[in-house]
């Protein structure tokens, strides 16, 4: 049972950096164009006109993932994903045996820091890592800027769209928009920010991650029908303890942890979890 108090106290915090690189083109759009000759469905941009990904939609594409892995070993409560539509990890009235918030609530009058802590240990993997409706995750991403804009031919492409009819789930011919995609070879820097994780934790993560490494996540629009592919390169994890937080403040190093004893670590929690299952 996980006792780490995660809110009140500092105990490390971690930095995972990666570049990620399209191997397909990239469609992460906003709505709609506010210029009047803009395409149906442009893609988002900073105020320097550079494209980027939204760390909310890096977020999303994590942690499906991860509630894959979590769904298929489902090992409450140690490692498992709720449904947070369906039964919710911690609902906000007790039912089907699960506490709820309010109940929890009760229980803990007057001490926020009980509370959040009966809540956190109610809550699922996936909720404690990246967040519920009860408490923000511990697991930040920040928005993903193209750093190789300087050696692209061309940074966006218009591309053409057609229209689906809903009832006949075909196309129809004469209903068109047009979509604007990053080309491939765009390169995104990744920084995600992770608070109080013990390491099997930062292990599991960098296993979601080792997927995107092999090609095997997509994101942003469309991914069903070419765009959104690429591959994770160059992860690197830096961290900062209690223990070294005083050099920390001076130095401004961090200390370099090595991504394949984090996910060996994770690995190894796990098994011990399965032989106290069995
Ligand atoms: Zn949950």
């Amino acid at each position: 049972m996980t006792t780490l108090l995660c809110f009140s106290s500092f105990i490390n915090r971690t930095i995972i950096k990666a570049t990620l690189e399209m191997e397909t083109a990239l469609a992460v759009g906003s709505r709609l164009s506010l210029e009047p000759t803009g395409t149906d469905m442009p893609v988002l941009k900073d105020p320097n006109g550079r494209p980027f990904i939204p760390g909310s939609s890096i977020k999303g594409v994590v942690r499906f993932q991860a509630e894959r892995i979590l769904r298929t070993w489902n090992r409450p409560p140690h490692f498992w994903a709720c449904d947070p539509f369906g039964e919710p990890c911690v609902p906000e009235k007790s039912r089907d045996g699960r506490k709820g918030k309010e109940e929890l609530w009760e229980e803990s009058k007057p001490s926020d820091a009980v509370f959040a802590q009966m809540v956190f240990e109610a809550s699922c993997t996936a909720c404690r890592l990246f967040g519920s409706p009860w408490f923000a995750g511990r697991v930040a991403f920040k928005d993903a800027c193209l750093t190789n804009a300087d050696v692209l031919p061309i940074v966006t492409q218009i591309r053409d769209g057609v229209g689906i009819d809903r009832d006949l789930g075909a196309a129809r011919t004469g209903v068109k928009y047009d979509f604007e995609t990053v080309v491939p070879g765009a390169r995104f820097g990744l920084e995600i920010l992770a608070e109080n994780l013990e390491d099997w934790e930062l292990g599991f993560l960098l296993t979601v991650l080792r997927f995107w490494e092999e090609g095997g996540i997509a994101i942003g629009g469309k991914t069903t029908r070419g765009p959104g592919w690429g591959r994770l390169k160059d992860l690197t994890v830096q961290q900062v303890g209690a223990e070294n937080l005083l050099d920390y403040l001076q130095t401004r190093q961090m200390a370099t942890r090595e991504v394949g004893s984090l996910i060996q670590a994770f690995q190894e929690w796990l098994k011990k979890q399965e032989a106290g299952h069995a």
